[in-house]
């Protein structure tokens, strides 16, 4: 939108997509139930089959409730085109086959989100891509990973699970020297606190369902992308039939409103709870990128504009019965997969399973958290109730 040029982000999130006056002034777009949508002469319909037609021709091509949307992301990016798919996983799947075919070599973060390595190795081998894993912190050394037949280098940063950061400016340079194509999964940073474009990415995906969607409620995903790969990237969001509903969409744009004061409150939040954990005896190490001690934490600073809720933390050993006593009597974190929500969450991970370009050697249990909007003093009282249970307990089993 030529209007909002100039404006940050955090303003654009606010009035991007939305043309309250071609609805009557209403100021969320309307919520279209469409399959079969009308063209009215023979004069439009032949146009509506040409790829360059502006208006609407099909449900799963796209509706004003989609566009609305898809319209709102790329303008929080700065991109030339945004498409909404089903899930974050959907976004993952679909970008990696835009870009690649078989023959083709691919570089994958080892701290990739844990179902991308799956569609790797099961999916993309499959069809005669071969994947190779590289340390997160690699770098420009990603250089000397690529090969004649690398067609793209995929990031993600920091990582979901461990929260390795990486130098995305450097790997991006490395791969386009190269001529290889730079694909970032930015659902921790958003466009609120990682300028994916500036730095070097071509194309973008995030898992909607966490902080723009923001209330635990709606699968979906995205893909940005430069105007270089936009139609590659539609074409196989279209081929695989991939679409959301428009319930689904409604709900993802009304959250992206307030995801601005929302990613505060949680941001806030989440490095409390990790500058709090620092400071327990029961706790080996705490990842967050956003804390002065993280190893990555200079990167962070210099790329990042700031942080989301998640982070995770590394107990020490602790017999199994005192990690139970710890999890089973929060009150507000809840046990469950995803994040983003307004609720806080917390989630036992194994991060030495997932991995095999690095390893990862810290005996104690890895506990994820997920910093919701509660007030910080209770999210802190929880867990201080949490360690007062698992000392108890570890004591009983000695
Ligand atoms: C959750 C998640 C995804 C997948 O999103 P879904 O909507 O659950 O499919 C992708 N990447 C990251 C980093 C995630 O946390």
């Amino acid at each position: 939108m030529d209007d909002l040029k100039g404006m940050s982000a955090r303003t654009r999130l606010v009035h991007a997509g939305r043309h309250p006056h071609d609805n009557h002034g209403v100021v969320n777009p309307p919520v279209y139930h469409a399959s079969t949508i009308l063209q009215p002469s023979l004069a439009v319909w032949e146009a509506s089959r040409k790829p360059d037609f502006k208006g609407y021709r099909y449900g799963r091509a796209g509706t004003p409730t989609s566009r609305s949307f898809e319209e709102a992301v790329a303008d929080m990016y700065g991109a030339a085109d945004a498409v909404a798919v089903s899930s974050g996983m959907a976004s993952i799947a679909c970008a990696l086959m835009a870009v690649l075919k078989a023959g083709d070599h691919l570089l994958v973060t080892d701290s990739a989100y844990f179902p991308t390595r799956k569609f790797c190795d099961q999916m993309l081998a499959r069809y005669g891509v071969e994947t190779t894993y590289y340390d997160p912190r690699i770098g420009a050394g990603i250089s000397e990973l690529i090969r004649p037949k690398t067609r793209a280098v995929y990031t993600e940063a920091p990582g979901s699970l461990t929260f390795e950061m990486q130098d995305i400016p450097a790997i991006a340079e490395a791969a386009h020297a190269r001529g290889a194509v730079v694909l970032t999964d930015n659902t921790w940073g958003t466009a609120l606190h990682f300028d994916a474009f500036a730095k070097g990415v071509d194309i973008v995906v995030e898992a909607v369902t966490k902080y723009i969607c923001g209330h635990s409620d709606v699968m979906m995903g995205v893909i940005a992308s430069t105007a270089e790969h936009a139609a590659a990237v539609r074409d196989m969001v279209r081929l695989h039939g991939n679409c959301s509903g428009p319930d689904d969409l409604y709900l993802a744009q009304r959250g992206l409103r307030t995801m601005g004061v929302r990613l505060k409150q949680n941001e806030a939040s989440g490095l409390a709870l990790a500058g709090w954990l620092e400071n327990r005896p029961e706790v080996a190490a705490v990842l967050h990128p956003g804390l002065p001690s993280h190893p990555d934490h200079a990167i962070w600073k210099r790329d990042f504009t700031g942080a989301c809720g998640l982070f995770s933390f590394v107990l020490k050993p602790v017999p199994k019965a005192a990690l139970a006593a710890f999890l089973d009597g929060l009150k507000l974190y809840g046990m469950g997969a995803s994040w983003g929500g307004f609720e806080s969450l917390i989630l036992p991970g194994d991060p030495a399973a997932l991995r095999t370009a690095t390893s990862w050697d810290m005996p104690g249990q890895l506990l994820r958290i997920h910093a919701g909007l509660e007030d910080l003093d209770d999210l802190v009282a929880d867990l201080e109730a949490g360690f007062a249970r698992l000392n108890a307990a570890s004591a009983a089993a000695a």
